[in-house]
């Protein structure tokens, strides 16, 4: 049986699978970029069409490698990059976004995104944002790393515009945007990436996951995605530089975690009882 992936509705009304790819540590010596672009085709091959990037990556050295990847096969690809918070200024941002754009071989994306607060005013940022848009450079923008309150100055700052995504940590883990931040965007509508949904790695072998998975016959990672995969509005991306592994995430979207499979999760990964800042790495 081959997973259907859940999707996603963005403010514009588009629709995006749930289950995305990411690219941190890519183009940085670890893998090959030829098995690392191998990886990102093999989850394109599934439908895993969201590919996450930024200009910070490798020093752009991942950008690159999706563009090795993408090659030949753009039309089925929702790419997102991010514009570093000192590029972020009125003309820093649209220098940034070229640059990113020629790595990656294409002349937009779908999504750009400030990679986190920095010291240039958000109506600067949003306004370059806009500009892009209006080129038809990037289809949409959002933000990353903002916490309920930082969403709600941008939203002062960028009105009538509106931020299409925010990119937050979110895992089994740290699982503090449940106390908050997490209702308020799907209330906005407003669609949350979650990134390092395996805790950078760390949430593989994990002994609540792996009891849960060998009811579902499933490894740690699919059940750590398909928590994830249960709330309404979130795009998970995980990471990974093995075709295989690419696989097996995907597969997650086979799982439906039971309500006692919930409980045992809570029990494992107590979800916040009060508000905690917004997690990064
Ligand atoms: P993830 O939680 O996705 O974990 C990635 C790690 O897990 C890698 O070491 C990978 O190794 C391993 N892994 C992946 N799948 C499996 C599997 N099935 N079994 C065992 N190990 C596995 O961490 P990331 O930090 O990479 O987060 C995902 C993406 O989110 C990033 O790549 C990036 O695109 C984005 N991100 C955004 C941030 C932001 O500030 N906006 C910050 C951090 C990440 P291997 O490659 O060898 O499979």
């Amino acid at each position: 049986m081959k997973a259907e992936l859940p999707a996603v509705t963005l403010p514009g009304g588009r629709q995006v699978p749930a289950l995305g790819l990411g690219t941190w540590h890519m183009g940085e010596g670890e893998a090959s970029p030829a098995e690392e672009a191998a990886s990102l085709r093999a989850g394109l091959d599934l439908g895993m069409t969201v590919v996450d990037t930024a200009e910070m990556y490798a020093d752009g050295g991942a950008e690159e490698v999706v563009g090795e990847a993408i090659r030949g096969r753009r039309d089925e690809v929702f790419l997102v990059s991010k514009v570093l918070p000192y590029n972020a200024s009125r003309a820093g941002t649209i220098a940034a976004c070229e640059a990113s754009l020629k790595r990656l071989g294409t002349d937009h994306v779908e999504l750009y995104l400030l990679h986190w607060r920095g010291r240039h005013p958000l109506a600067e940022t949003v306004e370059a944002f806009e500009t892009l848009k209006a080129q038809g450079k990037i289809g949409a923008w959002g933000v990353s790393n903002f916490d309920e309150s930082d969403m709600k100055e941008l939203l002062g700052a960028a009105e009538p515009a509106r931020p299409s995504a925010n990119q937050v940590l979110y895992n089994l883990a740290r699982r503090g945007i449940e106390y908050d931040l997490l209702r308020w965007s799907q209330v906005q509508g407003i669609p949350i990436m979650a990134y390092s949904p395996l805790d950078e790695g760390r949430l593989i072998g994990h002994p609540a996951l792996e009891e849960i998975g060998r009811i579902h016959n499933a490894s740690s990672a699919q059940v750590a995605l398909a928590f994830l995969l249960t709330k309404a509005g979130v795009i998970a991306i995980p990471k990974s530089g093995s075709p295989e592994r690419v696989r097996e995430n995907f597969r997650a979207a086979e799982i439906r975690l039971t309500s006692e499979d919930l409980r045992l999760l809570d029990e494992a990964f107590p979800p916040p009882t009060r508000k905690r800042p917004l997690e990064m790495i």
